[in-house]
């Protein structure tokens, strides 16, 4: 397995090239575009690395997966559902647009930037920093890896350049969508999406997702059955970005990707994959990470369809 992943890893590097890393959060730029890297843990708690696995990046929109099941168990599900709905938007993951046009003004869907901040403000806790460290531990939970922090430079970076998240926040909050205080839930989001991973993170996430919620170590119930069948759902009609409907005829499996370079996927019943190469596609998605998954996806015959 780990002589097949360095395979696809070198026979996919060059696509790198063909992309660039993201440069509308200035910290995000520092990265390096012919990083490439993979890891895969299955259910029998193999794990396979090949390439750049051992890179840290930020989670970025991945992040909305995880803040989407604490929504979900934090609030009844028509609640976190009246205010954020279930459709692809079919446009970029930042796009304001629907957000006046659509009879309800609420966003289309939880995997947008408007739909995430949603999500975000339905955290509960008495108050952000109380919301910061039940977030952070409930990804270090799902990661089993306590270490996680947030990348405090991609953070500040975030907040400086995070005006166009902003106006969707206030919009959101005049429509009565966001109920509380914007700026803490735009603190919130900024925080989430700066948290930095590895791609093992990322396959221990998607494991639990894969595995219906149940750690596949110890047999805990972390999220339930239902939540991580509607976080597969999304991942597979909204997940990457307005491309997720040819990522899903190639390639066929729930993945979520972020504008710092990593994919997570997850196989149901199979494995977690996470995958990390920050020269971005004109969508947001990691170029050759696509490549690496579609290869991938080829030879071991995952599509879920
Ligand atoms: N922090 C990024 C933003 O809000 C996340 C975008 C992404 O990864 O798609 O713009």
């Amino acid at each position: 397995m780990e002589n097949m992943l360095s395979d696809i890893i070198v026979s996919n590097r060059k696509h790198t090239a063909n992309g660039q890393v993201a440069t509308y959060i200035p910290e995000l730029k520092k990265a390096n575009g012919d990083d490439l890297g993979i890891c895969i843990i299955d259910k029998y708690n193999n794990i396979y690395c090949a390439g750049d696995y051992d890179k840290k990046f930020t989670i970025q929109s991945i992040s909305k997966t995880i803040v989407l099941a604490m929504a979900l168990m934090d609030n009844e599900w028509d609640y976190v559902f009246s205010k954020v709905g279930m459709e692809p938007s079919g446009d970029p993951f930042n796009s304001i647009m629907k957000l006046e046009t659509n009879d309800t003004k609420i966003p289309c869907n939880p995997m947008i930037n408007a739909g995430a901040i949603v999500t975000t403000s339905l955290i509960k806790g008495k108050n952000l920093k109380d919301k910061e460290e039940r977030m952070l531990s409930f990804f270090r939970k799902l990661a089993k890896n306590d270490s996680l922090q947030i990348n405090n430079s991609v953070y500040e970076s975030e907040k400086l350049t995070g005006d166009r998240n902003r106006a969707m926040a206030y919009l959101l909050k005049n429509d009565g969508i966001i109920e509380g205080d914007v700026n803490e839930t735009l603190e919130l989001y900024f925080k989430q999406c700066s948290i930095e991973v590895s791609v093992v993170d990322l396959a221990r996430i998607g494991l639990l997702f894969a595995n219906y919620g149940i750690d596949i170590e110890t047999g805990e119930r972390v999220i339930s059955e239902n939540i991580s069948r509607m976080i597969k759902t999304f991942m597979v009609t909204c997940g990457m970005y307005d491309a997720s409907g040819e990522f899903a005829l190639k390639v066929g499996i729930p993945a979520k990707s972020g504008v710092g370079g990593g994919i997570m996927a997850s196989v149901p019943n199979r494995m977690g994959i996470g995958v990390f190469g920050p020269s971005l596609d004109k969508k947001g998605n990691s170029i050759a990470g696509l490549k690496v998954l579609e290869d991938l996806a080829q030879r071991l015959s995952l599509s879920i369809f």
